[in-house]
């Protein structure tokens, strides 16, 4: 077996889907019975709807679910109305934060995984990992309690915040638990406009109520005060949170889940350690801030799965596989960072911090969201439509790069409207700009000769946002490795050479 995925969460079941697609041998093992029932996460963010696209499983989860396009801000004795993501994004098809429960996004995900022959293996548990020459031996735990020994070139801790692999490969887990207690309740709201974020903003905190949709209409979220004792969470309690925040006293009800619980934000010292990788919340812990969580797991999943498979099928190099965490940690960082930095201004005691919460934020958020340039800004981090890789190693600026449109490392826009769809099926891209007369047969076949089955060529004439005679290659990914101004393809020629080599047949 190329890869045994340990956990079926999100990050699993995502990276199930891309083994498959890109043909690795791979078992996908959870030692829960069942998925998850509850709604944890609640969004799936513009670049995980693109990033999904190729599966086909984008437009089932955006029919279950429930794109919000505004924010109420709730002060005392007056509403502001912000716009979420319906301004700013004009370059992908979902320009829209969609709220879905996670039970919903990992039910899609496994009808996915069960239409094309993916058996999740359920109540099976990874107890032991352990390197034997140049593959792993892995001990499973089945739910009569007996063991099996399995061997694996790779195996991925996609098995969430208390990671076994990370334990067994011995990768650090630095961070720190934030004080707080966290309340979280789906259930129904009188006396809220649908179809919106609400967020109450005092000195004492905020508190959210977000359009889940499924199981319940309203997701319910905010800090536990300090003045209330740390019993069960229940409806009573809630009730009485909710009307010391909101002067319009909506009216809780039918709650189907109530919890509490504290918050971390940690990070793996490590993506990678030889044969073991980490991604999702085995990698990165941090506060729900931004809905970024699940998110960043999921496209930890379609960074790794495509190399994992190429370079188990001898069809690209081992190198690969050290640019995962050349490219994912930083990202991952980086949500760590920016999270952290929302959460304490969503919780600081601090006055300074308050007075700016509560007297600036909802001031300047108007003007400040209309200017462009700070708009873009937040839209493109809180999507995740920002992320590039231009410092990996993996993505090479051709020696004459174009002066406008998307880099070396950028992903690749939907621009012109429906490029993503046309460069949606499995493999690379090539991406030919200006006549097509210019781009010559046999200097194409050449170029893609032992590898035309991995790389598709389109033809995009003078199509904007790119410059006229330009090309470009696109990972499987949907990242660019490589862009170029001009006809030569030699730098091209040198790209593939090194990262899709004809040899590694
Ligand atoms: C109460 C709560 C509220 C949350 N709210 C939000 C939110 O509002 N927004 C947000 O973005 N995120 C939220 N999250 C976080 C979000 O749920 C996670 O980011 C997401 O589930 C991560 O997915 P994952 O697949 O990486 O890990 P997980 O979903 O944790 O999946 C890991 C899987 O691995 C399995 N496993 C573990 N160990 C083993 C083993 N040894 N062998 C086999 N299987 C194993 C587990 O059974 C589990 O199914 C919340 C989480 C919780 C708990």
């Amino acid at each position: 077996m190329d890869v045994l995925v340990v956990g079926a969460g999100p990050t699993g079941l995502a990276l199930a889907a891309q083994l498959r697609a890109y043909g690795a041998s791979f078992r996908i093992v959870d030692r829960s019975l069942d998925r998850v029932h509850e709604s944890r996460a609640l969004a799936i963010q513009p670049r995980t709807l693109e990033a999904l696209a190729p599966f086909g499983v984008t437009g089932e989860l955006i029919g279950r679910g429930n794109p919000a396009m505004q924010v109420r801000m709730h002060l005392p004795r007056r509403v502001v109305r912000l716009p979420l993501f319906d301004i700013g994004l004009t370059d992908t098809a979902y320009p829209f934060l969609l709220f879905l429960s996670q039970a919903e996004t990992e039910s899609v995900l496994s009808e996915h995984l069960l239409d094309h022959g993916v058996d999740v293996e359920r109540g099976t548990e990874l107890v032991g990992l352990e390197r034997a020459g140049s593959s792993v031996a892995c001990r499973l735990r089945h739910g009569n309690g007996t063991e099996e020994a399995v061997a694996a070139t790779y195996v991925v801790g996609c098995d969430g915040a208390h990671s076994t692999v990370r334990d067994r490969a011995g990768i650090g887990f630095e961070g720190y638990a934030y004080p707080q207690t966290f309340l979280l309740a789906d259930l129904e709201v009188d006396g809220l406009e649908r179809g919106a974020v609400h967020a109450y903003l005092t000195g004492a905190g905020v508190l959210f109520f977000f359009p889940l949709g499924s199981p319940a209409t309203w997701r319910m979220l905010t800090l536990r005060p300090p003045d209330v004792p740390d019993t069960q969470v229940n409806l009573g309690l809630l009730q009485q949170i909710a009307d010391r925040y909101a002067d319009d006293r909506p009216v809780l009800r039918d709650p189907v889940w109530m919890t509490d619980f504290r918050l971390h934000n940690r990070g793996a010292v490590r993506y990678r350690s030889g044969p073991f990788f980490l991604a999702g919340d085995a990698a990165h812990i941090h506060s729900p801030a931004g809905a970024q969580g699940m998110n960043t797991g999921i496209q930890d999943a379609l960074n790794l799965g495509w190399k994992l498979a190429l370079v188990s099928r001898g069809r690209a190099p081992e190198e690969w596989l050290e640019t995962y965490e050349a490219e994912r940690a930083p990202v991952g960082r980086s949500v760590l960072r920016f999270t952290d930095r929302a959460f304490t201004i969503g919780t600081s005691s601090n006055p300074v911090i308050r007075f700016a919460r509560t007297r600036l934020a909802p001031r300047l958020a108007p003007s400040v969201l209309r200017a462009s340039g700070p708009r873009r800004l937040v839209f493109r981090t809180v999507s995740e439509l920002g992320i590039r890789y231009r410092h990996s190693p993996a993505t090479t600026a051709g020696p004459r790069p174009p002066g406008r449109g998307p880099r070396a490392g950028d992903r690749l826009p939907d621009l012109p409207r429906g490029l993503q769809a046309r460069t949606i099926g499995p493999g690379w891209h090539l991406l030919l700009c200006g006549p097509p007369a210019l781009w010559r047969d046999e200097q194409l076949v050449s170029l893609l000769k032992g590898r035309d089955d991995l790389v598709d060529v389109h033809r995009l004439g003078d199509e904007s946002p790119w410059t006229a005679v330009t090309h470009g290659l696109v990972r499987p990914d949907g990242y660019l490795g490589y862009v170029a101004r001009g006809t030569r393809l030699e730098g091209l020629h040198t790209y593939l050479d090194r990262w899709l080599p004809v040899q590694h047949r």
